[in-house]
């Protein structure tokens, strides 16, 4: 899979953010390289702390895809995945995760996250994935920045 495709996917993830008027947006795309699903963070409009923007896309395509086991699928998130979101992840089976801004972004930009590195937790995994920052990563700095009005 090309670095590419990974921005390319990475746009859709922003734009599912910035649809959802916040920082956090998802995209799960399938072995095909399909986008399965495109969410954003709905916390505020669920009422549910839960529905973060990753959340959404696994619970997404886990009903369409009508299995818990999303093995070989990839996950594009705007920031580092959260403890909760990695950890539903690693029960997925989600092959791989991008992700644009780290925690430290969120928090250098006054924002509230889970100040545990993603790969720590990843790490502790019995089935670690791959996980790979940094891509776009001033556009998903910019866009949490622009979140939390820094
Ligand atoms: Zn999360």
């Amino acid at each position: 899979m090309s670095e590419n495709k990974f921005e390319a996917w990475m746009r859709l993830a922003i734009e599912a953010a910035n649809e959802s008027g916040t920082a956090y947006g998802a995209v799960i795309v399938n072995q095909e390289g399909n986008v399965v699903a495109k969410r954003g963070n709905t916390v505020k409009p669920d009422h549910d702390a839960t529905c973060h923007a990753e959340m959404n896309a696994l619970r997404t395509t886990h009903k369409i895809s009508k299995s818990a086991s999303l093995e070989g699928y990839t996950l594009i998130t705007t920031v580092e995945p959260c403890s909760m979101c990695l950890a539903a992840s690693l029960w997925s089976q989600i092959g791989t995760i991008v992700f644009g801004a780290g925690v430290e972004d969120v928090l250098n930009a006054g924002g509230d996250q889970i100040a545990l590195p993603s790969e720590k937790l990843n790490q502790s995994s019995p089935k670690p994935l791959k996980l790979e920052g940094g891509v776009l990563h001033n556009e998903c700095v910019e866009l949490v920045n622009q979140h939390y009005n820094k």
